[in-house]
């Protein structure tokens, strides 16, 4: 029987054998003997992460100007994600979400130049640490910096209010580094509708959202369909001649009515597309019984606060705030997160689903056990109890966005003779 083999033995048989070894069964294991096999993947593993915040992180903490950024190759007190947590949990290249608020859209420029800003700061970011951090822009550099141990920053703008109104902008961003572009934020925008908004001001993707679609495919860029409303979606993809990306959305199963996850017509017509669907963690994403709690528990401290004469930022309130909550609201935990992906993986298949954490975007609304980037080891230990196999995983971590990737890099090189 397996269980009788050492966890040495164990390991040597996953991981020396490059041909095929019997396949071990880890739901057979114990949970620290699937944690330790699920950190061992972690770290031998390309993973990727399609969606996290740490640029405008650094930007609200006041990061803004060229010659300081936020010190993230040290251990932070606060935030998801810096070196030493991405290592320990095995993340290498998040992708970097160059964020553009909707606010932005309403003054002219604003959002082109706090998207240059942005990509100056992360370009920052891995020029101040080069013994730690890279730059990325495709599947092959991921795949050498993987190789020198270094954590690749590529980048997705995430709000094509980037663009502006002059579609020239697509291959601008295209030459600084932008990999994906989600169409839409918060508002509908020039490009199309957005699943926060309810003004419906296109009906879906805009004449100018589907030169912006098309520009896209024959640039390289990647098509992100998170935050755009279903009528966008299935826009987009009608015309879209590569495989696309939501590169941080959830199962809206789980969440009825929330249009900002994939509904089950979606996920299907993503997958056959080719595309890749990255799993949302926040809270609010994955539990909708979290998501209304966690209003209710906002309302009752707003009149707190009033009532007792505090502020925000006072540590009385701060404890009272945190205890309040855990008790009358308690987080989903990291198998909410397996709910999701099992889904997915039930009803397409293993071959389009991916990790969109949204890391350092969601704020204290992270599940149990996957709280930052140290942690993803304890999802992964949750897939194999599931029955997930290594190649399983490895899909997942990234085969599976880096086809997309590949994908849209085949086509626009084609476009380019
Ligand atoms: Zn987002």
């Amino acid at each position: 029987m397996k269980k009788y083999l050492s966890l040495i033995a164990l390991a040597g048989m996953i991981f020396s054998c490059e041909t095929k070894s019997p396949e071990i069964d880890y739901t057979q294991l114990s949970d620290a003997e699937r944690l330790e096999v699920a950190k061992e993947i972690a770290q031998s593993t390309i993973m990727v992460d399609g969606h996290v915040d740490l640029p405008y992180r650094m930007k609200v903490g006041g990061f803004t100007l060229q010659r300081e950024i936020l010190d993230v190759s040290v251990r932070t007190p606060d935030g998801n994600f810096d070196y030493p947590r991405s290592k320990e949990g095995g993340l290498d290249a998040p992708f970097m979400s160059i964020y553009i608020p909707a606010g932005n859209q309403a003054m002219p420029g604003a959002s082109k130049a706090l998207a240059d800003s942005l990509i100056l700061m992360t370009e920052r970011l891995a020029a101040t640490f080069p013994d730690k951090f890279a730059m990325a822009y495709s599947p092959a550099e991921i795949e050498a910096n993987f190789a020198k141990g270094l954590i690749s920053l590529p980048m997705g703008m995430e709000n094509g209010a980037g663009i502006e109104d002059d579609l020239a902008n697509v291959e601008y961003f295209q030459k600084r580094g932008i990999r994906y572009i989600t169409l839409t934020h918060g508002k509908d925008n020039l490009i199309g509708d957005a699943s926060y908004d309810t003004t419906g001001t296109h009906g879906g993707l805009s004449e100018f959202g589907e030169k912006v679609v098309a520009e896209m495919n024959r640039v390289g860029i990647m098509v992100d369909l998170s935050h755009v409303s279903d009528n966008t979606f299935r826009d987009a993809l009608a015309i879209t001649k590569v495989p696309v990306i939501a590169s941080h959305s959830s199962v809206r199963k789980f969440t009825p009515g929330f249009e900002r996850n994939m509904s089950d017509e979606l996920i299907q017509a993503m997958a056959k597309n080719g595309g890749v669907m990255m799993i949302n963690f926040g809270g609010s994403f994955i539990d909708s019984a979290y998501a209304a709690g966690s209003a209710k528990v906002r309302e009752h401290l707003v009149n707190y606060m009033a009532e007792n004469n505090l502020s925000r930022s006072d540590s009385a309130f701060r404890a009272y705030a945190e205890a309040y909550a855990a008790a009358n609201n308690p987080f989903p935990t990291v198998q909410r997160v397996a709910d999701h992906i099992d889904h997915v993986v039930n009803l397409v298949g293993i071959d389009y689903v991916g990790f969109g954490s949204d890391f350092d975007g969601v704020g204290d609304s992270l599940p149990t056990g996957l709280k930052d980037v140290s942690m993803f080891p304890n999802l992964i230990a949750e897939l194999l109890k599931r029955g997930y196999s290594k190649e399983d995983i490895e899909k997942i971590c990234y085969k599976n966005v880096f086809r997309v990737w590949k994908a849209v890099e085949d086509y626009a090189a084609q476009q380019g003779g």
